[in-house]
């Protein structure tokens, strides 16, 4: 099944001032359904390196 991302992680450390960067990449990935039930789906963005995990609301149905 497809679910949609979105990463809105901070990238790289925060700065000494003003706010840090965040990445706003999203897009459609495929993920297993049981994995999905399960709560357990992970995907690494692709854009900045860090792993989504499902439980912190990085997915959601399009
Ligand atoms: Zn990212």
């Amino acid at each position: 099944m497809k679910v949609k991302y979105f990463c809105g992680c901070y990238t790289d450390s925060f700065p000494l001032f003003g706010e840090p960067d965040e990445c706003f990449s999203e897009g459609e990935i495929e993920v297993d359904e049981e994995e999905w039930k399960d709560g357990s789906v992970t995907f690494r963005c692709p854009s900045c390196g860090h792993l989504l995990c499902q439980f912190e609301g990085h997915f959601y149905k399009g």
